[in-house]
């Protein structure tokens, strides 16, 4: 007998069919002698469509309220997936996220979880029922409703499954796991049998939207095995953990060098042209960024020209923090003396990830050769110990993920990847 957390994402839960489907699924677990606990995203696009008709009535909603209002959609899910279950004979209860014990800051819109307190869930749970929750929403200090970001019920999921100790979090969505590369751009991806927190984490947070980053980091920190599967097939999945989980065997292992490829069409690019290169600048400018609390990622500093003792110093970050970055380095432009500050949101990244690059030499140059040989230019590196980035032309990324991938061997012989519910999530 195990604590199994399963945690539904929106495409899993789209409909009533689809929510009694998943009931079924919650059955047999319990009935396979397991004890069960429930994560449910919000039907289909539903955050979306609140999203949308908050923006129909105002622009600048209230933060507050915009939570309460997003936090219904998971809630609707909880509901009707405890009447599913009793419909099928076993005994469910729902929860919310506050109900549920889950204790965040008071960032709304993008709340992060300060603790667990899942008294009512052990109850359930000893009570002999299904405890279902709702996913992506907490409560903060002042007893007010908070969501944690898009995405965010895969880290109510795992937090919870770290609170309950849970034996595994089992992450459900509408793909078999996860690939070696997005299947809607390479249709011969291979799905990845067991992938290291690490690198997960680096996939995550390089444009693969396969996990919430955040429930990430919580199962690396509490070592929570995690399984990304379909709801729509009885497929393995994708374990996520650092070593083979339970009487698991791994499938012989060809060359696990890289174990994926991430792209990223979301980033932009800062040029702060001409400042002078002298000590001071790049802390000048970095600061102004961090004050307009942009997320920054890559960064390049031109050698300076001889002649004026002038830089050029760019660097990426997501569009949406764009406009209000550009803002602050203009209101900033005396202190930073620049000539030209130029924005280009046409750029793609892509991410190679692999443990593997740590002991084998080479990797960067037959990336590099694979990009050059499809004739695509390189207009920013980066690296990890376990990753290089490289900035192209937006309409460039496609390509350039398709000659990574096959140059790295990663395509597998036949078609593996089937997106059942066609958002991937
Ligand atoms: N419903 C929320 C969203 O669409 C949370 C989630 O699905 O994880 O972002
Ligand atoms: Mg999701």
């Amino acid at each position: 007998m195990a604590l199994v957390v399963q945690k539904f994402g929106g495409s899993s839960v789209a409909d009533a069919a689809s929510i009694q489907r998943v009931a079924r699924r919650v059955v047999e677990t319990k009935e396979a002698g397991n004890d069960v606990v429930v994560v449910v995203s919000a039907m289909g696009d539903t955050t979306d469509e609140l999203l949308d008709l908050a923006g129909q009535i105002t622009e600048d909603a209230p933060a507050r309220e915009m939570d309460i209002l997003l936090t219904a959609g998971e809630r609707i899910s909880m509901a009707l997936l405890a009447m599913a279950i009793h419909e099928q004979g076993a005994r469910a209860r729902s929860y919310t996220g506050q109900q549920a014990g889950l204790r965040t800051d008071t960032r709304y819109g993008k709340a992060s979880i300060v603790g667990v307190v899942p008294e009512r869930i052990v109850r359930a749970i000893k009570d002999g029922q299904v405890a279902i929750v709702a996913g992506f929403q907490g409560v903060n200090e002042h007893n007010d409703v908070t969501t944690l970001g898009r995405g965010g019920s895969d880290t109510t999921a795992v937090a919870l499954a770290a609170a309950l100790d849970a034996d595994v979090c089992e992450i459900y969505t509408d793909v078999d796991g996860l690939f070696t590369a997005d299947p809607r751009i390479v249709p011969n991806a291979r799905r990845v049998q067991r992938i290291t927190y690490e690198e997960t984490l680096e996939l995550a947070a390089h444009g693969a939207k396969i996990l919430h980053l955040r429930a990430v980091e919580f199962a690396r920190r509490y070592n929570v095995p995690l399984h990304v599967r379909s709801s729509f097939s009885n497929k393995q999945g994708t374990w996520v953990a650092d070593a083979p989980v339970g009487d698991q065997e791994e499938e012989a292992m060809e060359d696990p060098i890289i174990s994926g490829v991430a792209h990223d069409r979301s980033q932009g690019k800062i040029t702060v042209v001409g400042v002078p290169d002298v000590p001071g600048t790049a802390a000048h400018l970095f600061e102004v960024v961090a004050a307009a609390e942009a997320n920054i990622d890559m960064i390049v500093q031109n050698v300076s020209s001889q002649a004026t003792g002038l830089t050029d110093i760019s660097f990426t970050l997501p569009e949406a923090d764009g406009p209000a970055t550009l803002k602050a380095i203009e209101g900033a432009r005396d202190r930073l003396q620049y000539d030209e500050l130029r924005y280009d949101d046409q750029i793609g990244k892509l991410s190679l990830v692999g443990a593997g690059m740590r002991t084998h030499p080479g990797v960067s140059a037959k990336l590099f050769g694979a990009l050059s040989a499809a004739g695509i230019n390189i207009e920013m590196i980066s690296t990890s110990e376990i990753r290089i980035s490289v900035v192209t032309r937006a309409q460039d990324l496609d390509a350039a993920v398709r000659a990574v991938h096959t140059a790295f061997d990663l395509d597998a012989e036949e078609t593996e990847a089937v997106v059942y519910g066609g958002t991937g999530r």
